[in-house]
């Protein structure tokens, strides 16, 4: 086991420090310290982080933090680490790690023992969750789905019998098709788009699934929050089965498929093994 107690530690330090959504007014006072006292700002895109570090008078040197340059730029962070200096990584925006890069970079410095500290603040998926309505928990963060219609409809399914408000990414071009795809896995189910989140065009659109041919064209940032499953979706014996079934059908073992559903439905293995060998003795029998 090891403890970290971040106020009291000495060792130089990473930070992850989340940075407003599309509003420069939502960054914390916290952040903006941090930034400055460190040696240097690790950043997706250093011209986007110089305006908002220009904008609070931030004046630590920035170097690019890519998801491609991962490894590489995690090997320059701990060099300064090992130097005795503390760093910062920031996204473009929002919360560092969250559909952007830096997970690798948190491991390697654990690895040597650094201590990691977060900075919380902005997040488009808390913003829109908490905005869309629906049960903000148990709540599932997806992030980005894949682009193409068979492999996103393939990952669907592995949420369709949960009953935890689903959130996606999405990008405006692939909006309806992702839409579509969610309608023919999920059925008709509350949906809400939240769009442009902290920003002048801020937009809510609240739906049912079987409304989407009426939404407009929408640009900008946005964020799918999906009402999970009812509780009849959730839990009928023969959803159970089904649901068994169709991850057998996308290719995993009986024993894997089951569970990998007693986990999505927080399930014991044992309840979806049961419901699964008896529905299988019947089908034998008959
Ligand atoms: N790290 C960020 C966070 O904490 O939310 C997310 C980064 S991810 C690369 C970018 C995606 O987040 C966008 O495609 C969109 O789905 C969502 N997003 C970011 N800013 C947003 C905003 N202002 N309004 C709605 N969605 C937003």
């Amino acid at each position: 086991m090891k403890i970290q107690r971040s106020f009291d530690e000495e060792r130089p330090t990473l930070y992850l420090v989340s940075t407003p959504i599309g509003n420069l007014a939502d960054m914390t006072y916290r952040a903006i310290t941090v930034l400055k006292d460190v040696d240097t700002v690790f950043a997706e895109d250093t011209r986007t982080s110089k305006i908002l570090l220009d904008h609070y008078g931030v004046s630590t040197p920035l170097q690019s933090f890519h998801a491609y340059n991962e490894d590489d730029k995690a090997a320059s962070v701990l060099k300064t680490l090992r130097h005795g200096k503390s760093v910062a990584l920031v996204s473009d925006a929002g919360t560092p790690l969250i559909s952007d890069p830096g997970a690798r970079l948190v491991q390697v410095v654990l690895e040597e023992d650094f201590p990691v500290v977060p900075l919380p603040g902005a997040s488009a998926a808390l913003s829109a969750l908490i905005v869309s309505g629906m049960q903000p928990h148990p709540y599932l963060f997806f992030g980005f789905l894949p682009q193409k219609s068979g492999a996103r409809q393939k990952v669907l399914k592995d949420f369709k019998h949960t009953s935890h408000t689903l959130i996606f990414y999405e990008s405006p071009h692939r909006l309806k098709k992702t839409l579509a795809d969610m309608r023919t896995v999920f059925g008709n189910r509350n949906v809400t788009i939240a769009r442009e989140l902290t920003k002048k065009f801020e937009e809510i659109l609240r739906l049912r699934l079987d409304e989407i041919e009426n939404l407009p064209d929408l640009k900008g940032e946005m964020v799918i929050v999906v009402e999970g499953a009812s509780a009849d979706e959730a839990f009928t014996q023969s959803d159970l089965v089904e649901h068994v079934q169709t991850v057998i059908d996308d290719g995993e073992s009986e024993m894997e498929a089951i569970k990998k559903v007693a986990r999505l439905r927080k399930l014991k293995k044992n309840t979806v093994y049961m419901a699964f060998k008896q529905h299988k003795s019947q089908d034998d029998q008959e």
